[in-house]
């Protein structure tokens, strides 16, 4: 199947951002304290075609920080350059059920992670990167970011410097993930990078080109490059449709059925593969930490596009 005529998708991201945009529910993340200042009505819809076309609606020049969506591509980066195989016994690609900044996840199972969409999994998936340093390692995420958004992604410096400030729960992470001898490089180096991953920023145009590049097999479709394997792609959707949107994953997919990820600052990417894919970013979270109006958006394209993965055609 396909998506329906360009002129039809404009009309129905226009029906969406109008039909969400007082929704007057959820709270902007403040446990990163420069978050709390974020617009609560900043709203912004986008979808990118796998064969090319952009559509767009609302705030799409509002920039945010990627935030925990990073997690998905670096994964993706990880997994092209070491192999499904070790993706599966060093890192993990099952859900916890438990919070992203959960520990005890990490204590259940034996020092593993357990999946690379929670924050353990993640920081060990970063320290994963080729690079001898955590540096090294994080310009290689940043090139790689880029390369699925088809434009140089650039680090919000004062996010970057109050995550860092107040990220002592990650902290406390990284040092337990040394303590089951589960980095290669000091804690403090594979933190940092992990930190700098999710202060890069983007808009809601970026996230559907990265997402659309996914559904694509691996092929940015603003650029026309190759970013990874189609294989990778495949890996990395599998991981997104079990543990994308948290411990609400499962709810996700039975309302949405798209491989899916949520982050903190209000951003979503949701992508159906060989079609395309679509970014949404509104602050406003639920308890989860999934965008509201993110949420609804994704779920009313997904039925008026007919992109329900489980969905008889
Ligand atoms: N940088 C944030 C953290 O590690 C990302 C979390 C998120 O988006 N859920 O806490």
């Amino acid at each position: 199947g396909s998506l329906p005529a360009e002129s039809s998708v404009r009309t129905l991201l226009r029906d969406v951002h109008e039909r969400y945009r007082d929704l007057q529910e959820g709270s902007v993340a403040d446990y990163i304290p420069v978050l709390a200042e974020a617009d609560p009505d900043l709203f912004a819809v986008s979808l990118a075609e796998a064969a090319g076309p952009m559509h767009t609606a609302g705030d799409t020049s509002a920039l945010f920080t990627i935030q925990s969506i990073s997690k998905a591509f670096v994964l993706a980066l990880v997994t092209d350059a070491i192999g499904h195989e070790s993706v599966h016994e060093i890192v993990g690609v099952n859900n916890t059920g438990l919070p992203f900044n959960s520990v005890i996840a990490l204590e259940l199972n034996n020092g593993s992670p357990m999946n690379p969409m929670v924050n353990a999994g993640a920081i060990a998936t970063t320290a994963l990167m080729p690079g001898r340093d955590g540096a090294a390692k994080f310009e290689a995420i940043q090139e790689g970011l880029s390369a699925f958004a088809g434009r140089p992604l650039r680090i919000d410096e004062t996010v970057l410097e109050s995550e860092s400030a107040s990220n002592h729960r990650n902290r406390g992470i990284a040092d337990l993930l040394t303590s089951y001898d589960r980095l290669r490089i000091p804690a403090q180096e594979a933190l940092d990078a992990y930190t700098r991953q999710c202060s890069l920023l983007v808009s809601s145009d970026d996230l559907a080109v990265m997402g659309a590049t996914l559904a694509a097999g691996g092929v940015n479709p603003r650029t026309g490059r190759r970013v990874v394997s189609a294989e990778v792609c495949r890996d990395t959707l599998a991981v997104l449709a079990s543990c994308g949107m948290y411990e609400r994953s499962g709810e996700w997919m039975f309302e949405i059925g798209l491989p899916a990820k949520s982050g903190v600052s209000g951003g979503i990417v949701a992508v159906a593969p060989g079609k395309g894919a679509v970014g949404v970013f509104s602050p406003p979270l639920d308890r989860a930490g999934n965008s509201v109006r993110g949420l609804r958006t994704c779920a009313y394209l997904s039925r008026a596009l007919g992109l329900n993965l489980f969905a008889s055609p």
